[in-house]
């Protein structure tokens, strides 16, 4: 973890567009508490094939209007090398400076998987068209991601994106903070000496959380699921623990060097702000 402790502590919260007027609206409100928090930056998450590109760019917008810092993500999957370039233009035209690259993931049925397959290649298409103008955060995984054919090359993966001209990394969220600890010391055997930031996920609902997480790859330890699930539809309890699980996960993690927290906000702003209240921020 030592290298970690070099970097400056950098929160982030993290969006996704909403598809409704409603949503826009409660995206908003979320927000207003948010802000007060002054992250470094909010993050709007992207579609494959850019099904969400006008959303995405009109939240980010919105979010500097406001006054706050916003990094659109992209996504390369179902992609071509043209599309990539359009969005890239209009994220520049606009004076956005900071992006989060990925690869994504294709939605079942998709027809092309686009022109470039990795999100290294989308790194560095990035930095061949437009050089230094944008600060590149990239994805990585303490508990690997679920295609990696096995944990070592997914580390390496991992470090072609940054030899690519990455600039930090924003975890996949885990529960178990040894996988991150790990996670960092290989990085730092291998060279990798950018900020590795925690993604953190809030525990609100847990049927979503168990599908999410089953899909992703990221472990629920057998101890919280069987609670979880044994709270069955008492929300408060769920809520209880979740925040309780979740605050000292991110209070260990800071203590031992973690530079910073990113939390997959889901859009709400209540879970989050208590945590971080609880951490006293
Ligand atoms: P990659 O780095 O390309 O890795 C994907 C897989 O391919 C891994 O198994 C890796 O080991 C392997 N691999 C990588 N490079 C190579 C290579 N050169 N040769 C062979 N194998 C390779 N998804 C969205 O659609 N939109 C979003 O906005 C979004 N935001 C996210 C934000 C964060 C912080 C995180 C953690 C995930 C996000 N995702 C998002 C999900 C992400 O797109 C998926 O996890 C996706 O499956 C992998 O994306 P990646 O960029 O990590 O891909």
């Amino acid at each position: 973890m030592d290298s970690q402790k070099r970097h400056p502590r950098t929160f982030s919260f993290e969006f996704f567009p909403p598809k409704t007027p409603e949503g826009v609206e409660k995206l908003r409100t979320a927000r207003r508490t948010l802000a007060q928090l002054r992250p470094k930056f909010f993050s709007v998450t992207y579609g494959a094939g850019g099904s969400t590109r006008e959303r995405t760019l009109e939240t980010v917008l919105e979010i500097q209007a406001e006054g706050s810092a916003a990094a659109p993500h992209i996504s390369c999957v179902g992609s071509s090398r043209e599309d990539l370039r359009a969005v890239l233009a209009q994220y520049k035209a606009h004076g956005i400076r900071h992006i989060v690259a990925l690869r994504g993931d294709l939605p079942s049925g998709a027809a092309s998987a686009g022109e470039l397959r990795h999100a290294n290649e989308l790194v560095a298409f990035i930095r061949k068209e437009t050089g230094d103008w944008f600060r590149i955060d990239v994805a990585c995984y303490p508990e690997f991601h679920p295609q990696a054919r096995n944990a070592d090359e997914d580390l390496g993966n991992f470090k072609r994106k940054i030899e690519a001209g990455a600039n930090a990394a924003i975890t996949q969220y885990f529960y178990n903070a040894d996988a991150y600890f790990r996670f960092v010391d290989d990085c730092e055997v291998l060279g990798i000496d950018v900020p590795i930031v925690p993604g953190i996920m809030p525990i609100g609902n847990f049927s979503q959380l168990a599908r999410f997480s089953d899909s992703c790859g990221a472990e629920i330890p057998r101890w919280l699921r069987l609670k979880l699930q044994g709270y069955g539809d008492d929300a408060a309890s769920i809520r209880r623990l979740g925040l309780d699980v979740v605050t000292e996960l991110c209070s260990h993690l800071l203590a031992q060097g973690a530079p910073g927290l990113h939390f997959y906000t889901m859009n709400r702003a209540e879970l989050t702000s208590e945590i971080w209240h609880r951490l006293g921020l």
